[in-house]
């Protein structure tokens, strides 16, 4: 399956816990102002690659503990991302997904898309919502802006309601 990418990170110590191979999705929807990565904003912008192809990448990454799905906006690939964490979970690797959606908008958001679902259930851990400007704060741990969460996926599911993560 396709997908467009705006670029890959092989070792990253600062999109999630330990070193990770980071994937900067291409297209979003939510421009916030304020943004450090503008040039992903174009759905036709950027690369174009395959599940594959990322998945061969991860198997060739030998020191890695995961994989970050940035943004751009993973969500707006919702079906290809889903199955690129579904074959990175048969690896072993554990997954970060960021997105400028809440976690109780992509609830909704499953409703009427499917895979919205399957990329929230793929991803370990969730950093949501949208960059605010007026809330950056540099010393946040793996995010740029106050309002946005770290959230256990599982736990939340299980609960449902957001719970943070341990690693916040
Ligand atoms: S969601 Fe992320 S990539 Fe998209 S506009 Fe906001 S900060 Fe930029």
């Amino acid at each position: 399956m396709k997908l467009r990418i705006a670029g890959i990170v092989r070792e990253s110590v600062v999109d999630g816990p330990g070193i990770r191979l980071v994937i900067f999705a291409q297209g979003c929807p939510h421009c916030c102002p304020g943004c450090h990565n503008p040039e992903t904003h174009d759905p036709l912008g950027g690369q174009e690659t395959t599940v594959e192809e990322i998945v061969e990448q991860v198997r060739q990454s030998r020191f890695i503990r995961g994989v970050t799905f940035s943004g751009g906006e993973p969500f707006y690939q919702a079906e290809a991302f889903s199955l690129l964490g579904r074959r990175i979970k048969e690896l072993g690797k554990d997954i970060v997904t960021y997105t400028g959606y809440t976690f109780e908008e992509i609830l909704a958001l499953a409703e009427i898309n499917p895979y919205f679902g399957e990329l929230l259930q793929v991803s370990d851990w969730l950093v949501d919502g949208p960059f605010i400007l007026a809330e950056r704060d540099l010393n946040l741990p793996f995010r740029g802006s106050r309002n946005q969460r770290i959230i256990d996926v599982r736990r939340s599911l299980r609960q449902g309601k957001a719970v943070p993560a341990e690693i916040a």
